[in-house]
């Protein structure tokens, strides 16, 4: 029974009604009235467009994850009602916290405290994991249960084994699409967003690492798993580098909004250059349309290898093609989404294998590449939403000694996500250099948002 604790089963009518309902509570998994509405998943669908042959409904929304029907039921484990139990926790982290780390970890541990919600909002290379450590060994201590989540399978997958080494004593669950595990109870939870909807009232801290990443982000099924996940006196943690304008009004008032405003190395954000290119678009059409971009590629690749973000896989190609016959073989090659040897490259990228590398923009947070420099072709272009300029322009300078990395937007037109990329960066340096010049002495307060 504790195994299913937390846990949201399925359940057919019958083995609903034989169910021993001490142990088991169950909610219809669907409620029918003028529309229905779907207690997994949390959509609303016309009645007509649900009804199945027998005159039960179905939801359509969440049918990957095995069909429901009006007739099921949503089943989980009825908690213990002792209170939970403290434990003591095998802590194994040897790491030093810069100043503004610690201050943001120390301010997660009271807010936790204080019962409220934070969001992090920490400069990309900022190394927020380590900040996260405090404030989920508190809650395994207090006998609670924590998950760890993120819309992206890769950053589910690294967290892992990091929290493996630090919670040595925890027998860690990771759940992810093609995961090989099957469940089990666990008191720390790594899955990513969609494995969710599979919880009910389980978690007493969830902590969402990347929430304004795809595909979490403008997703109305993954939200209502998230809160559908939480107990009720549960808190919510929510680590960005980059969060959605929409998200910080979401959250007024109910969050406590902390910001890492400086790098794990203490240097500034490396602030876009815009540059006009009138034919960026068409530029891989002939050699003169391409004068700039080889301009500032030649200027570039003297000290750098070059990360080239390009709007389409079919505009990727192209300019591949186009880019080809001027560089020497292996010099430089391109990596998009659907790529078999996608792991490879980056891999062979990390190692300074090749000079330049194009991309879309799959690239454009979690990876880190010493000695780049990036080019956005067509920052303007609809892709590339203010987050996504600002991720990107932080693949720049994230560690090592190299200093000299530079972001260059080629556009031919100035989009409020450029200028809000432009004007976020600038603002997260001017906070760091108080922060600096203030020699960190003053305890940043934290700002309710
Ligand atoms: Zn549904």
């Amino acid at each position: 029974m504790q195994e299913l604790l937390g846990r949201q089963i399925v359940m057919g009518q019958k083995d609903w009604e034989n169910c021993n309902k001490d142990c088991f509570s169950g909610r219809p998994a669907i409620i029918v009235k003028e529309r229905i509405f779907c207690q997994r998943c949390g959509s609303s669908q016309s009645i007509s467009e649900t009804k199945l042959p027998t005159g039960e409904h179905y939801c359509p929304v969440c049918i990957k994850y095995g069909k429901i029907k009006s007739s099921d039921y949503l089943v989980t484990s009825n908690p213990k009602v002792e209170s939970p139990q403290t434990r003591k926790i095998h802590f194994n982290w040897q790491g030093k916290l810069t100043i503004g780390q610690s201050r943001v970890a120390n301010r997660l541990l009271v807010n936790f405290e204080e019962n409220r919600h934070s969001l992090v909002w920490a400069v990309t290379g900022s190394g927020k994991t380590e900040m996260i450590f405090f404030v989920i060994k508190k809650c395994l201590e207090k006998g609670g249960r924590v998950c760890l989540t993120s819309p992206r399978i890769d950053v589910c997958r690294e967290l892992y084994p990091r929290l493996v080494e630090v919670f040595k004593d925890e027998n860690i669950l990771l759940l992810y699409g093609e995961s090989e595990e099957k469940y089990r109870y666990s008191a720390l939870t790594i899955c990513t967003t969609h494995q969710l909807l599979h919880f009910y009232q389980a978690f007493d801290l969830v902590i969402v690492d990347e929430i304004d990443a795809f595909p979490y982000e403008g997703d109305a099924v993954l939200r209502f798993a998230l809160m559908q996940s939480l107990k009720s006196i549960g808190r919510l943690l929510y680590l960005t580098a980059t969060p959605p304008n929409h998200l910080l009004k979401e959250i007024t008032g109910e969050f406590s909004i902390e910001k890492l405003p400086l790098r794990f190395h203490q240097r500034p954000l490396i602030v876009p250059e815009k540059i006009w290119y009138e034919n960026w678009s068409s530029c891989y059409k002939n050699k003169h349309k391409m004068k700039k971009l080889l301009h500032y590629l030649k200027e570039l690749l003297v000290n750098n290898h070059v990360l080239l973000f390009c709007p389409s896989i079919a505009y990727l190609k192209k300019l591949y093609t186009k880019l080809a016959p001027f560089f020497l073989q292996g010099e430089l090659t391109f990596v998009f989404s659907e790529d078999e040897e996608r792991k490879e490259k980056v891999e062979k990228m990390r190692q300074q294998k090749y000079r330049i590398l194009l991309t879309t923009t799959i690239l454009e947070r979690g990876v880190t590449f010493e000695n780049v420099s990036v080019i956005v072709m067509g920052a303007n272009h609809s892709v590339y939403t203010k987050s996504s300029l600002v991720q990107i322009a932080g693949r720049v300078d994230r560690k090592g000694e190299f200093k000299s990395g530079r972001v260059i937007f080629f556009y031919n037109q100035n989009t409020k996500a450029i200028r809000q990329a432009c004007q976020e960066i600038k603002g997260m340096n001017q906070l760091a250099k108080e922060w600096l010049k203030n020699e960190m002495s003053m305890v940043p307060k934290s700002s309710n948002a």
